[in-house]
């Protein structure tokens, strides 16, 4: 397909490398040309050659309300007729954060940035000069963004010991990760008995978005709880994914259990670049300016960016009771989907948690044309079964529906080279 598409790619990759500015755009797991997206309105993105498609990266995860939401765009229209940012805080970055801890009243202080990473690295820091411990504790298959010391597998043998999962880590920088399998409280609470009074934090996704959807082990959650508190090890719920996605607020409200900070991104700065971590007073004061652990940002707290966060959360708080809607929806299109596999005796694993879902094949192969089936009849999936997919408020029945018969012919493709 797609000429105008891969013009761009080849022009694409004169200049930046691979073609992208983050790798997964590059399709190299999906196969194939990558869309190149000129713009986005209500569930669908548009790319350059006039094809439409239903939307369901919405970048990734950001945009729950979908693309182009006409007030948030009003607004944020409004707000940057005053100037694009000052180097000073605004009257807008004070309403975000109210309205945030207003959601999730467990935490009493917040820090914006400008990204997810950001986030995790700052809570990180935050956690280690707050305890004057140096380990942190994060899991296997987890993902918190590309700080060098988080890049860590494990290796074989023992559990705790990672190896880099990137070029360019030093094995050094990596020696205070400690890494464990997710769900496995005793390889947990075995580490803790022999480093729990070096381990400034443990860090987990409450539900998985980087490797499928994993819902959450809520089990295994409060046992981390009760092992980080008995140990007096902070728990960090890295929320970039899940916050507000599930409910107008964390994900860790939702489940009853509360972390020491939490990690945000994504939902919160609707579309435009975020990151914010927050936690109780306690903590947060160790903070500069009023405490001795350093974080510091030319962008932060960006008034359009805050704009665009807020004007987003306040439609977002009206549609409080529509987030069920959302999860059915989002149950409808896997139980379909599922069905539509078990006709056609193709075996895939298809799983939603609330409004993210994710759909592995046996073969990388089959996801490959799967992808590609849908692309070509104008539907758009995460190109890896690894990312997490999203529906947001604007995708309707119709929307689904529509989608459920292009999943039809997706899966014909396949059944022809079983
Ligand atoms: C997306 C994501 C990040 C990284 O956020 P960026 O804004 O891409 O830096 C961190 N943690 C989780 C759980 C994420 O999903």
């Amino acid at each position: 397909m797609a000429k105008e598409n891969l013009k761009l790619f080849k022009e694409a990759k004169k200049y930046l490398v691979g073609g992208v500015n983050s790798p997964v755009r590059s399709f190299s797991y999906a196969g194939g040309n990558p869309l190149f997206i000129k713009a986005g309105k209500g569930p669908r993105v548009f790319d350059y050659q006039g094809n439409n498609f239903i939307d369901y990266v919405l970048s990734f995860g950001a945009l729950i309300l979908g693309h182009s939401h006409p007030a948030v765009l009003r607004a944020v229209k409004k707000k940057i007729n005053a100037g694009f940012g000052f180097g000073a805080t605004n009257k807008t970055e004070i309403e975000l954060a109210h309205e945030i801890i207003k959601a999730i009243p467990f935490i009493e202080r917040i820090r914006f940035v400008n990204s997810g990473t950001e986030a995790v690295i700052s809570a990180l820091r935050l956690a280690r000069g707050y305890t004057k411990r140096d380990k942190v504790l994060k899991f296997q298959h987890s993902y918190h963004g590309h700080a060098d010391y988080l890049l860590v597998k494990s290796g074989s043998g023992l559990a705790t010991l990672g190896i880099p999962a990137s070029s360019g880590v030093p094995r050094d920088f990596i020696k205070h990760t400690l890494i464990a399998p997710y769900g496995d409280i005793d390889t947990v609470k075995e580490i803790f008995s022999k480093h729990g009074k070096e381990i400034a934090a443990v860090i987990v996704e409450p539900a998985g978005g980087n490797y499928g959807v994993v819902p959450p082990d809520i089990g295994f959650l409060k046992n981390l709880r009760k092992a980080t508190r008995k140990f007096k090890t902070l728990l960090i719920f890295d929320e970039v994914i899940t916050g507000f996605r599930f409910n107008y607020g964390a994900l860790a409200q939702a489940l009853g259990i509360i972390p020491d900070i939490i990690c945000l991104g994504k939902i919160i700065g609707g579309g435009l670049p975020i990151g914010a971590y927050g936690a109780k007073e306690k903590i947060m004061r160790h903070l500069a300016p009023l405490g001795d652990v350093y974080q510091a940002s030319t962008f932060a707290g960006n008034p359009i960016v805050m704009q665009a966060g807020l004007s987003t959360l306040n439609i977002l708080r009206k549609l409080k009771k529509d987030y069920q809607r959302l999860e059915e929806l989002t149950g409808f299109l896997i139980q379909s989907l599922k069905k539509e596999a078990v006709l056609r005796r193709i075996s895939l694993e298809a799983s939603n948690y609330g409004s993210m879902f994710s759909v592995k094949f046996n073969r990388k192969a089959l996801f490959q044309k799967f992808h590609r089936g849908l692309i070509n009849n104008g539907v758009y999936f995460a190109p890896s079964e690894f990312e997490a997919n999203f529906l947001s408020f604007a995708h309707t029945r119709r929307d689904i529906n529509e989608t459920i018969n292009v999943v039809r012919r997706g899966l014909d493709k396949i059944s022809v080279v079983h």
